[in-house]
């Protein structure tokens, strides 16, 4: 028997119609788990690099985590992995709500995706009954209005729907894929599933999941929820108050925005208006919430209501959670009213909240400075909210500038010319991320930010704090009950660092330690990746209920694997190479992994260096960021060197323009 997995997977050929269910081997989720990890995996033996982002042959996975459907608090996250339009590299985007679990109960692991769809249709998967069905009738129709449309064509109010919108059909590189209570946005998926004629999968299951050793797995998860108890009493002193709980709640609920809108980025990510913050602002910003957010809502089994519906006048609601609440109102130089209005509009036309509202401040930041002119935007009306509305619109439908504008600020600056490569300065591996620029650098977050793969917010924090507390005191009562440190040495690390003098930012903490934080870290979101954990109840926030002492528990219980922490720490190890391979096999080096020249005010190259070799090391990649021939012996990824030698990756730098070639072209066609 299988547990917490169900062992099948679907496997849709939209080319032919051809609809398989396919068991899996019960050897990949012990060296993959499942979710990212065998998603990776599935990427890397079947679609070789030679496959173009949007061809028949890319597939698009939509995969729930190992743990999705158990009852594991917050465990809801469905992985939807692909090679992205916009990085041309493995995309791998995380989407909370309900669908995950649902597809479990209808009996399978992971929908994937291959060939093009003649005609635009959606997939209706009803436990064992499984339909291709016309969606001519809902071509371009909103996210969340299809999914409404879907469920009364089905007579099934409970079907969980995942849908895109019209950027999604026009193959906009940001494109998100929307899903009642969140989205998978980042990468361009959305663009993906569009490209493939499926304008929505729609899933009802009813069927069990089944637990390895129950009681033990239902008394783990009430620990859980004892904890979440405890730290929503117990909000953590002396940070900000975004950072004192878990999930991020805090977004929707919380009126004062000062720490954002005065540390984050406005216009297209070169402003910040350190006064921003006044009373008059303050009074508007919470009328407007408290006036359009009707309802906080939660994810599936989960009590932290980190989303709230928005209703404004006139429009129909829709559902909002986290930081893109400000990402169109700071874009715009507006208002929160102004910011929660087009994020209707955004939201049903299925973009992302992070590069939507860069691309058009980009745009506008053209026009200022005569890049862009009047004969580039017929019509374009002269106020600033009505531009971005106007852009929106053009965006989503590949009109005009729209047309270059919908490949992202990377491809669209080289597109356009004219010195407008220097304005899109907010991209990573050709991403935009978020709008935040700092002063002084700081080495943990350079490495998180450089060597990530996700792009994406949650993969550049994690549970050891962003910034030393002032006091030894703070410091100290901090580092009591850190349950979730895997080796006491990091409250060491923590107690030592000081805000000013030798044991300071950048050169504290030390690059080794830099590179034990961050290797943690990152360990806690891939893990939390292939289990379908929110990275709101783990990765992400500071001392959180799951940690790498009772994931394993988790893991042994709920799928029956045999797992400790250095098992799965080895297990962790072997996908996340699997991932960087795919990105290596795709051309990723070492001059991919450079922030935006301007993220940090104060910049120190030696050290920059110094770091990234030494990460580089500690991972076992050689000095442009590829696994070397023995860690991935030591995984047993031989597999991997074997077509690494066979291409030549080691002898290859990064400089072969191929990849860029082959998208200059498909944009031109
Ligand atoms: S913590 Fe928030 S985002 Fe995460 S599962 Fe719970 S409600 Fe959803």
């Amino acid at each position: 028997m299988r547990y917490a997995e169900t062992g099948f997977n679907l496997e849709v050929d939209l080319s032919r119609g051809n609809i398989e269910r396919v068991e899996t081997d019960p050897k990949d989720t012990e060296l993959y788990l499942g979710g990212l990890g065998t998603n990776a995996k599935i990427l890397w033996d079947r679609v070789p690099p030679e496959v173009e982002p949007f061809s028949p042959a890319n597939l698009l996975i939509f995969s729930a985590g190992l743990l999705c459907g158990t009852p594991a608090t917050g465990c809801n996250r469905t992985i939807v992995s692909t090679i992205s339009p916009q990085t041309r590299l493995m995309a791998f985007s995380m989407m909370g709500g309900f669908w995950a679990p649902e597809l479990k109960y209808a009996g399978y692991d992971k929908v994937v995706l291959r060939g093009q769809s003649p005609d635009l249709v959606y997939l209706w998967i009803n436990n064992d009954k499984v339909e291709i069905r016309d969606a001519s009738h809902l071509r371009g129709r909103g996210a969340v209005e299809t999914a409404e449309l879907i469920r009364q064509e089905l007579k099934e109010p409970r079907a969980q729907v995942a849908a895109i919108g019209l950027a999604g059909e026009n193959r906009v590189y940001f494109a998100s894929v929307e899903q009642g209570r969140s989205s998978a946005s980042r990468g361009g998926i959305g663009a993906v599933m569009g490209d493939k004629g499926v304008k929505a999968i729609a899933v009802r299951g009813t069927k069990d999941i089944n637990v390895a050793r129950p009681a033990e797995f239902m008394a783990l998860c009430n620990e859980v929820l004892k904890y979440i108890k405890f730290r929503n009493e117990n909000p953590i002193p002396g940070v900000m108050p975004i950072l004192a709980g878990l999930g991020s709640p805090q977004e929707m609920k919380v009126h004062d925005e000062k720490w954002h809108t005065e540390n984050f980025m406005w216009g297209n990510s070169r402003v910040r208006r350190k006064d921003f913050w006044n009373d008059e602002g303050a009074r508007q910003c919470a009328q407007t919430l408290d006036t359009m957010r009707t309802r906080l809502i939660s994810c599936y089994n989960c009590p932290m209501t980190c989303g709230a519906t928005i209703s404004p006048p006139g429009l129909p609601t829709y559902m909002m959670k986290c930081f893109s609440k400000l990402t169109y109102t700071m874009a715009a130089f507006s208002d929160l009213q102004f910011g929660l209005g087009i994020a209707q509009s955004a939201t049903e036309y299925g973009v992302d909240g992070f590069s939507a509202p860069q691309v058009m401040a980009f745009a506008l930041e053209l026009y200022e400075n005569g890049i862009l002119t009047a004969d580039d935007s017929p019509g374009m009306p002269s106020d600033n909210e009505g531009r971005f509305y106007w852009l929106l619109e053009r965006i989503v439908r590949r009109e005009g500038i729209g047309d270059v504008l919908a490949n992202g600020t990377y491809w669209a600056a080289k597109q356009i010319g004219k010195g407008a490569e220097a304005y899109a300065h907010n991209n990573i591996k050709k991403h935009e991320q978020l709008p935040l620029k700092l002063s002084m650098l700081n080495p943990i977050y350079f490495l998180m930010y450089a060597t990530g793969e996700k792009i994406n917010i949650t993969q550049i924090e994690g549970q050891f704090p962003q910034a030393p507390f002032p006091m030894k005191e703070e410091r100290e009562a901090f580092v009591k009950d850190w349950i979730q440190v895997p080796d006491e040495k990091f409250k060491r690390y923590f107690l030592d660092w000081e805000p000013r003098g030798e044991k300071s930012m950048p050169f504290y903490p030390t690059v080794e330690m830099c590179c034990d934080i961050v290797d943690w870290q990152e360990k806690m979101h891939y893990i939390d990746d292939a289990l379908g954990m929110c990275a709101g109840l783990s990765s992400f926030p500071l001392k959180p209920p799951y940690h790498i002492h009772n994931y394993p528990k988790f893991i042994s219980a709920g799928a029956g694997i045999d797992m400790d922490e250095d098992k799965l720490t080895q297990a962790v190890k072997r996908y996340r190479t699997l991932v960087r391979a795919n990105n290596t096999r795709r051309g990723m080096r070492r001059k991919d992994e450079k922030p935006p020249e301007d993220h940090w005010k104060k910049r120190f190259p030696e050290l920059e260096k110094e770091l990234l070799d030494t990460y580089y090391k500690f991972k076992g990649w050689n000095n442009q960021g590829v696994p070397t021939k023995e860690s991935l012996h030591e995984l047993g990824l031989d597999y991997v060197f074997e077509d690494f030698e066979k291409r030549g990756t080691y002898s290859d730098n990064g400089d072969t323009p191929s990849k860029e070639n082959s998208a200059e072209k498909e944009k031109d066609v």
